[in-house]
């Protein structure tokens, strides 16, 4: 197939090869504008237009020298008339072309700002974004962005010509052309030159001028492996787009926080130190007020054998306050084994307590106890004898834990 869609979106051609499969119509043309995905720009979208049919192009592959359209359309086509109108929807190639030469942009500042080591390894043009993957070994960091950002849009402004160059691989090489890595080129290349800043051997479709990107922003920089960072951006429409959107999320922020834009980091900043300062002092009043209930517990606990078993459950109360809530149970008793339960949705936190009275005179140990306790509801723990910690899955349980509580300590007679 012959490619005519360096110069226009549209031509009159005949049909060349036509074949169905998969519900999708695979066409080629004699002559084409489409442009067959290749060097990370995508394949066009368009319409073919018979005398008596319309076909959707959905995609463009090359398969060996054969531009192949890829199309939706009615199953039964009336074929009998070959001519074809074939025509690029602009509303795809435009915002592509402006991405393409975009990237050659970036890619020609990233080697500026960040060195001569930064070398493609892949990119994406489509009609909505680009992204540009290349060698580099560390983050870039914001100011360097920002230069390379401002660097692409100089040379958008200063509106310089795309010039393409048909020549040998050789001369191409000579003349500095950026070549990629791996990549078969034939003793013919095309050349894409901007003005000593960019060239690069290049097959895809480019604007005639770099003032017809329009803005250019970068809306993200990862990693994507090792050593190849990625870079992705918007152009033209989008890229204003993206401006509108973040201001609006400024805006939104300024008004909610009440403050100027200038003012929003150091605002959050406070906002969350303001956050963590009333969760800090929200989890001393819980303490508080838990270790408060100790007397109460006390009283509740139930006399077995004249050991008293003091079992309460709670939510959303951690670990480390169980444990305080044991110790004050220690310090406060006599002759008492405690266990406390804290009840997640999924999952429960046990910790068991025993004075030191049991300990000596009847050698209880909470470690032992726990971790036999744990056992009834399917988990497992243990510590020290006085004090000892414990998780178990199976919730529901609970009660049979105090039941093993309560036989094993009428043994303790
Ligand atoms: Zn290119």
């Amino acid at each position: 197939s012959i490619f005519l869609g360096y110069e226009r979106l549209e031509a009159e051609t005949r049909i060349h090869k036509l074949a169905r499969r998969d519900g999708r119509w695979y066409v080629v043309l004699v002559e084409t504008p489409f442009y067959a995905e290749s060097g990370g720009q995508v394949g066009d979208h368009g319409l073919i237009r018979g005398k008596n049919f319309e076909l959707r192009v959905v995609d463009v592959q090359k398969e060996g020298d054969e531009i192949v359209h890829i199309c939706e359309g009615p199953e039964n086509l009336d074929i009998s008339t070959p001519e074809v109108f074939a025509q690029v929807d602009p509303q795809w190639r435009e915002p592509t072309m402006r991405n393409h030469t975009a990237t050659h942009l970036l890619h020609a500042a990233l080697r500026r700002v960040l060195g001569e080591h930064v070398r493609q390894a892949g990119s994406l043009v489509a009609p909505d974004r680009l992204r540009f993957d290349f060698t580099h070994f560390k983050k870039i960091d914001r100011q360097e962005l920002e230069e390379i950002e401002w660097l692409v849009n100089e040379k958008i402004q200063q509106d310089l010509p795309v010039e393409v160059i048909h020549t040998d691989y050789q001369k191409a090489v000579q003349m500095g052309a950026m070549a990629l890595f791996g990549e078969k080129y034939g003793d013919r290349v095309r050349v894409i030159s901007i003005d000593g800043f960019s060239k690069e051997l290049c097959g895809g479709t480019h604007v005639r001028h770099t003032g017809q990107i329009g803005p250019f922003v970068i809306v993200q920089e990862t990693s994507v492996a090792s050593g190849i960072r990625r870079v992705e951006a918007l152009t033209g429409p989008r890229a204003v787009q993206f401006i509108q959107q973040s201001r609006d999320v400024v805006q939104d922020l300024d008004q909610l926080l009440n403050c100027s834009w200038e003012q929003l980091p150091a605002k959050v900043n406070s906002l969350v130190e303001q956050l963590r300062q009333t969760e800090r002092a929200l989890q001393r009043l819980k303490a508080r007020q838990l270790l408060e209930q100790v007397d109460e517990l006390l009283k509740q606990g139930k006399k077995i054998n004249g050991i008293t078993l003091v079992m309460a459950e709670f939510e959303d109360v951690e670990i480390d306050l169980l444990k305080q809530l044991g110790d004050r149970l220690r310090q406060q008793a006599q002759s008492t084994v405690g266990l406390f339960v804290n009840r997640w949705p999924d999952r429960a936190n046990l910790v068991c307590a025993v004075t030191d009275d049991l300990i000596e005179q009847k050698g209880l140990k909470a470690g032992q106890l726990v971790k036999e306790a744990a056992r009834v509801a399917g988990g497992g723990g243990g510590g020290r004898p006085h004090l000892a910690t414990a998780g178990i899955k199976q919730v529901d349980k609970i009660p049979q834990i105090r039941k093993y509580l309560e036989e094993t300590l009428q043994k303790f007679a």
